[in-house]
């Protein structure tokens, strides 16, 4: 079997791993434009990160570890709400009642907060493990993927594709020499090898901008990223272990200029910023994923939002998922269709989580965040989402008792639906408040 794959950022790398693992017999060629520089952004990852890599890429956790030297990621400090609150990666309540007293973040033993200074933590790594997600130097990683993949055979190429011969929904060649049984596309933002439609987010998730820069860390590590409330938008603080912090301002065009980004964030951290990249972006996924012997992975793929750093995990989910298939191979001829349409909802769940950290945020009253409260009437009345915010809203239980009810609709399941909810909305007035003001949205908008 002959793979080739378009683009060496951290999609086609990660796909390239999870293959060769699973299928090592399988002949891999990476190709990628020397002029088309990836990304460089994907600093922050979700839980199930450190699990993939020794169960889908086949690389040794303390092997990775040590030459990425990532930091212990235990959830997002939420600077959003009335209250900030910490959004804890542990299940702080699985096995909880419902206790209007119940603290709301990261779960260590001898305290539910994350105050807990990271030389503490680490101290305490020893018994505890890892948390399963990192803050990562993306540059590093990336190296590293590479680096294995050079010692699993894996050939790296050096080439623009700029010519692309099909037969049907089927590829043949590109740039008339090279062939392959697949090929998958792992572009970036402007996919190369994908002719399908783009389902676009753009009226649910309003974000479409990321000014991006790094400043010299002069607190102590802190072992979560930082997400705070902007007037048009939010903004990321990424602590590294090489000694600086990657931050972040994700806005909207429509509602501030780069230039006011700028100004506006060098305001609330008090510093002035010399070097920055503005990063501009599309949320939404394609229509479909996999079309003939074309397979399409990463952002040329779909992208959400960062605000929960889920690509990284939804690029390891999907490419397992294509891997499987192209090695058992699809024999009663449905499970292609299967992926995409698996795929679409997967995405969906996603953005539909994203969408209530914006919805419910009332820290600021800018247009910005007024505006967001509106699309509220973007979540399907008949979607498990509505289901549970309208629970939520309305009921003064513990939702995570009724989990075999709602069941788990998206990677992070009702234990992060609840600790959301629990951050932004936590008391029962606040709950009535809002079930009003949603009413209103929903039956007034649908
Ligand atoms: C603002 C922002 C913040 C983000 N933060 C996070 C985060 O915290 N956590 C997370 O998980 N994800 C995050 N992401 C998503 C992150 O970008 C992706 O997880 C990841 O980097 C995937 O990139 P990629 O490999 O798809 O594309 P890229 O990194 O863009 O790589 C594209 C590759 O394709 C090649 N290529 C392009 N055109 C051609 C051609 N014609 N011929 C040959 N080769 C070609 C290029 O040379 C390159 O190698 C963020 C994204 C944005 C926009």
């Amino acid at each position: 079997m002959r793979v080739i794959i378009i683009g060496a950022g951290s999609a086609g790398l990660m796909f390239s791993l999870i293959l060769s693992h699973f299928f090592p017999s399988c002949n891999i060629k990476i190709i990628r434009d020397p002029n088309t520089k990836v990304i460089g952004v994907g600093e922050s990852t979700t839980q199930p990160f450190l699990g993939f890599l020794s169960e889908y890429l086949g690389i040794d956790t303390n092997d990775f570890i040590i030459n990425v030297k990532p930091v212990d990621k235990y959830g997002i400090y939420f600077e959003f709400g009335k209250k900030d609150f910490h959004f804890t990666f542990d299940t702080a309540f699985d096995y909880a009642y419902f206790d209007e007293s119940l603290p709301v973040g990261f779960k260590f033993e001898g305290g539910n907060n994350g105050d807990t200074p990271y030389s503490i933590l680490m101290n305490e790594k020893s018994v505890k493990g890892h948390s399963g997600a990192f803050h990562i130097d993306n540059q590093l990683f990336l190296k590293y993927l590479e680096k294995i993949a050079v010692e699993r055979g894996i050939q790296f190429v050096s080439d623009k594709i700029n010519s692309i011969q099909r037969k049907g929904d089927d590829i043949v060649s590109l740039n008339k020499k090279y062939h392959a049984d697949y090929f998958i596309d792992c572009s970036g933002f402007k996919p190369v090898l994908s002719e399908e439609k783009f389902h676009s987010y753009k009226e649910t998730l309003v974000n479409d901008r990321a000014l991006f820069f790094r400043t010299k860390t002069k607190h102590e590590i802190r072992p979560y990223t930082k997400s705070s409330t902007m007037n048009s938008g939010w903004l990321w603080e990424i602590d590294h272990s090489q000694g600086y912090t990657g931050n972040g301002y994700v806005y909207s065009s429509k509602y501030i200029t780069d230039d006011d980004a700028l100004t506006e964030v060098q305001n609330k951290l008090r510093i002035k910023i010399q070097d920055y990249r503005i990063i501009p972006f599309k949320t939404g996924r394609l229509e479909k994923h996999w079309v003939g012997n074309v397979v399409t992975i990463g952002n040329a793929d779909g992208f959400v939002e960062p605000l929960e750093a889920t690509s990284l995990m939804v690029i390891f989910q999907l490419s397992k998922d294509v891997v499987d298939i192209i090695k058992y191979g699809d024999k009663k001829g449905d499970l292609i269709e299967r992926y995409n349409k698996q795929t679409n909802q997967y995405y969906d769940n996603i953005r539909d989580f994203i969408l209530i950290h914006f919805v419910f945020n009332d820290k600021l009253d800018t247009k910005y965040w007024k505006d967001y409260k509106k699309r509220w009437n973007k979540i399907s009345k008949d979607s498990i989402v509505y289901d549970i915010l309208n629970y939520y809203l309305n009921n003064d239980t513990h939702i995570k008792f009724l989990s075999h009810v709602f069941g788990t609709t998206n990677p992070y399941g009702l234990e992060g639906w609840y600790s959301i909810l629990r951050g932004l909305i936590p008391s029962e007035t606040d709950r009535k408040k809002w079930s009003v003001i949603l009413k209103k949205y929903t039956y007034d908008h649908r």
